[in-house]
């Protein structure tokens, strides 16, 4: 059809150097937890980048200065809208020997937050921009969210979707993904359990009630009945449910009974499982430990990191037309997808929850997340690009210019 040969042509004058150079320029801007002002560098670059291809543009703040940063293109008819989102935060750089310098060696760009997720940010950006300057009169519109607090507990998504800022038909996430696409993950609590005892010398150990006794019952029980249930439960791209003990404290001193032990536990949970159901299962297993152990005092809380910001399983829903039209694109500029579930929580669940149909594709690999030496594909920079305009023009575009 003639409208293909249109948007090739468009879709191949994004070039690698454009998309290169504005992944540098953010990678090279720390973006952090530890950062003096946190991503709100990041988020100057992606409004001055917004701005420049005629968007309106506007901020959001959610806490403390920090604001999530919105561009929208809008379209000269009524039409599909796309909601286009990467999180503007990266983990801090840990033991990193340059985490800011952007070179690129054997065909990867690297530094923090190159995959996780810059590089997708700057693709989408570079693909919004190319058909801004074209003579494309897209239907619709095409919004663009910067969030903030992606790392630290997802507060930027959580404000964004509070509010109506950004209405739309439909959502990707630029996540790490390989340039796959990714429709389901896991859900995350955070629990904190306290066992309390009575504290006694040492050498009258009877007198006393050992906390750090108690704990290690529980997590007996939590080991050998709670586990196993959790391992019947599968999703067909997600694996099982699954429970970690992530950290244990307790005792003060070899010649004191212990009062107090705490230990905090990581539960990622799948579609069909819910918040009142963990908790009721964890009280379950302390009402038969202590139907063994009359005097055993446990107490259960949930982690506010977690329990602020809803941190349920994503699951984007059935088959979607955005599916259809991401597939295409991946086939046509990279190769053929798969349909995958993902080992991390995202952004998405929150957009996905908003009844907004949503999907994850991102150019870094999901291995490279967080690591000391932390790169992206430039080859998948520039075919990331190319995908998020293909998605933009086929949802977006003239009506008769579609495939
Ligand atoms: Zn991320």
């Amino acid at each position: 059809m003639p409208g293909r040969g249109i948007k090739e042509r468009l879709l191949h004058r994004i070039e690698r150097d454009a998309v290169v150079t504005l992944t540098q320029t953010m990678v090279r801007t720390p973006s952090h937890i530890n950062h003096t002002t946190h991503e709100q560098e990041m988020a100057k670059i992606v409004e001055s980048t917004l701005l420049e291809m005629g968007c309106d543009v506007r901020f959001q703040e959610v806490e403390d200065g920090r604001a999530n940063v919105i561009g929208v293109l809008k379209g000269e008819a009524p039409g599909p809208r796309l909601f286009l989102n990467g999180h503007m935060d990266t983990v801090p750089p840990g033991e990193m020997t340059d985490p800011y310098s952007a070179s690129i060696r054997g065909g990867r760009l690297c530094g923090r937050g190159s995959a996780d997720m810059k590089g997708a940010i700057a693709a989408m950006l570079v693909a919004m921009g190319a058909i801004a300057g074209s003579s494309v009169e897209l239907r619709g519109e095409v919004a663009f969210a910067g969030t903030v607090a992606e790392e630290t507990g997802a507060a930027g998504m959580q404000c964004l979707m509070d509010s109506d800022i950004v209405e739309a038909d439909c959502c990707i996430v630029g996540e790490p993904t390989s340039l796959h696409i990714g429709v389901a993950h896991k859900g995350i609590e955070w629990l904190r359990i306290t066992t309390t005892g009575v504290a006694a010398h040492a050498s009258l150990p009877e007198v006393g009630t050992n906390a750090i006794m108690h704990m290690a019952r529980l997590i007996a029980r939590i080991e050998d009945e709670l586990k196993p249930r959790l391992e019947q439960r599968t999703h067909e791209l997600l694996g099982t449910s699954t429970v970690n003990i992530g950290t244990i404290h307790g005792g003060e001193r070899p010649n004191i009974v212990p009062e107090r032990c705490a230990i905090t536990v990581d539960r990622r949970w799948l579609p069909g499982e819910s918040i009142e159901s963990i908790h009721k299962e964890f009280t379950e297993i302390v009402t038969s430990a202590r139907d063994l152990f009359p005097d055993l005092d446990v107490s259960i809380e949930r982690l506010p990191e977690i329990a602020n910001v809803w941190h349920g399983p994503f699951e984007s829903a059935g088959h979607s037309a955005i599916l259809e039209v991401a597939a295409n694109a991946v086939k046509q500029w990279s190769h053929k997808p798969e349909i995958i579930g993902l080992p991390y929580w995202t952004d998405g669940a929150l957009v996905q929850r908003r009844g907004i149909p949503t999907l994850i594709l991102g150019p870094g690999d999901p291995d490279q997340c967080h690591t000391i030496d932390e790169s992206i594909r430039v080859d998948r920079l520039v075919a990331a690009a190319r995908i998020y305009g293909q998605i933009i023009l086929d949802l977006c575009g003239p009506k008769g210019d579609s495939p």
